[in-house]
């Protein structure tokens, strides 16, 4: 099954207003010309997507967010729903990141109430699962991303699932330079696609220390769909070198 490539920078928490505007002059002139079959997303904080959003109104750059909260309204102090997300031109939001489930509780359950939100609401919700150091040197590896994955999308229909991402990050690779290897990354995924029936078109992308030097050995991995990027997200010149990189030769 052809599955469509996804390319997500995830922010964290960088940069001010001033600075995504900055970002996108340099970058949105860069990525224009790269194939429309590269589906292109940048999450900044809450902070900068009113901004983000003005930029990126009628470029072939999605909107994405880091998190929202299952509720379309009412007494969350702090928290943002699907339809303020959606009024800013966000189409794209990261549930499950492991930040947010080691220091925010977010947790199996909470991920699956607001994957539901999010289809429910037209947003297209990027599942990041993955294990921890010890989980993988325990042989757990798969047991983990198969139960995170298995309770994200529980009675979520069959056919909503070509409408979701996944993002494989094992902890221990996030922003620590230190990466799963791809073959690895690669069997890891194409487990995840069998967790469930319905995963089969589903893009699922890698993250955890990707750069533009080590993109291309992922993306052509047959169950690699893309990336969700941190750190070299952040640089625009950087970030839009690893999607020129991530661009099959054929395109
Ligand atoms: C992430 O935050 O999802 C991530 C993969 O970070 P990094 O690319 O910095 O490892």
């Amino acid at each position: 099954m052809n599955v469509r490539t996804i390319l997500a920078g995830n922010w964290k928490m960088h940069k001010t207003a001033a600075e995504t505007a900055a970002f996108f002059d340099a970058f949105l002139p860069r990525v224009a010309p790269i194939p429309a079959e590269i589906e292109i997303v940048v999450a900044p904080a809450f902070t900068s997507l009113q901004l983000a959003g003005e930029f990126l109104s009628g470029t072939r750059v999605r909107l994405g967010a880091q998190t929202m909260h299952w509720e379309l309204q009412g007494a969350f102090t702090g928290e943002v729903s699907a339809p303020m997300l959606r009024a800013l031109g966000v189409s794209h939001v990261i549930l499950g990141h492991s930040e947010r489930r080691a220091y925010c509780d977010e947790t199996d359950r909470t991920v699956n109430l607001k994957v539901r939100t999010a289809l429910a609401q037209g947003l297209t919700p990027i599942v990041a699962v993955g294990e921890t150091l010890d989980e993988r040197r325990a042989g757990a590896t798969d047991e983990r991303v198969l139960s995170q994955t298995r309770a994200a999308f529980e009675g979520v229909p069959e056919a909503d699932l070509s409408k979701v991402a996944i993002a494989y990050e094992p902890i221990w690779a996030i922003g620590t330079g230190q990466s799963c290897e791809p073959d690895e990354a690669n069997r890891v995924m194409a487990t995840i696609r069998h967790a469930i029936d319905g995963l089969g078109g589903t893009p699922i992308l890698y993250g955890g220390s990707m750069t533009a030097s080590n993109v291309a050995s992922y993306v052509r991995c047959s169950d690699i769909n893309g990336g969700l990027v941190g750190g070299a997200s952040l640089d625009p010149e950087g970030f839009a070198a690893l999607i020129e990189r991530a661009v099959p030769v054929s395109s």
